[in-house]
């Protein structure tokens, strides 16, 4: 994923073009466009859905994790490496398909103001309030980076996935600002932007630069493919994730919802109490369990 990363030296600039985004959008809806999509970076008072009372208890956890920092960068040395060679670019060869034309969703106001809550939600619709915001508790994790509580939770479920006898590799964690415009310049220059847009999130707009996602692979390979779903991890983690607070964050059929395609290797940590909650409502997207819109695709088209 490293090569991945570094793949593209273009240096063209997304900052102008995502505020504009931003400020148009706010602009149409009559009101502050960064406060209304920002997500993870504005106060909200539109929490309709899920409970609560999560927020309270999960900052207690957040923050008995981050004094616990060190112990979790420490806990990953017998870590299967990450898989490197294999080129994902065929993960787009099927990438012929239409873009999402379901109209433009609006915006709902954030449920949680933080970016570095655990219920943060970054999707098309709600980039980062700071555009190159960054986690403080940041630990090394097989070769990538993850916030620590984030870390300490992979660490145990990969130990218990070896115990099943299923390896979890770790292609891709956190994601900077930078990175993930090199990252979204690769795809764009592979397949376009249309496309690029449903495999690769904007600088900005990121689930990975929350520090609490991870790209898995596999010893079977189907890296960053739809095949990953019947790969040993990819069975393992659909049936077991949650138990150690991650969830799959782009499902099968959920595009409309997600903005993204089916990514059966891309996990998000929202804690154990979160997880549990999200299993047991039957939401079936991060969206629909913290009762925002759909985000199926950015609010301009560049
Ligand atoms: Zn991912």
């Amino acid at each position: 994923m490293k090569s991945l990363h570094r793949t593209s030296t273009a240096q063209e600039s997304f900052d102008s073009s995502a505020v504009n985004r931003r400020t148009l959008l706010g602009a149409a809806l009559g009101v502050g466009g960064t406060a209304l999509l920002a997500a993870c970076g504005s106060q909200g008072q539109g929490a309709s859905s899920s409970s609560s009372a999560a927020s309270a208890s999960e900052s207690a956890a957040a923050s008995a994790a981050s004094s616990s920092a060190s112990s979790a960068a420490s806990a990953s040395s017998a870590a299967p490496s990450p898989v490197a060679s294999a080129t994902s670019a065929s993960a787009s060869a099927s990438a012929s398909a239409s873009v999402s034309s379901s109209p433009l969703a609006l915006a709902q106001p954030s449920v949680e103001s933080q970016p570095d809550s655990l219920r943060c939600l970054v999707n098309k619709m709600r980039p980062f309030e700071q555009q190159d915001w960054e986690p403080s508790d940041l630990v090394e994790f097989y070769g990538h980076q993850l916030r620590a509580e984030a870390a300490k939770a992979a660490d145990t479920m990969i130990d218990a996935a070896a115990t099943d006898g299923v390896t979890l590799l770790v292609s891709s964690a956190y994601r900077s600002y930078a990175v993930q415009q090199q990252t979204y310049q690769y795809w764009v220059s592979v397949n376009g932007q249309q496309v690029a847009d449903q495999l690769s999130a904007r600088p900005g707009y990121s689930e990975h630069q929350t520090g609490l996602a991870i790209d898995f692979a596999s010893p079977e390979g189907c890296r960053l493919e739809e095949c990953y779903r019947d790969t040993l991890a990819g069975q393992w983690l659909a049936k077991n994730a949650p138990r150690y607070g991650y969830i799959l964050r782009f499902p099968d059929g959920r595009q409309s919802v997600t903005g993204y395609r089916f990514e059966p290797w891309h996990y998000r940590y929202v804690g154990v109490q979160i997880a549990q909650e999200y299993v047991s409502s039957g939401a079936k997207t991060f969206e629909e369990f913290i009762g925002t819109g759909a985000a199926p695709d950015y609010a301009s088209a560049s």
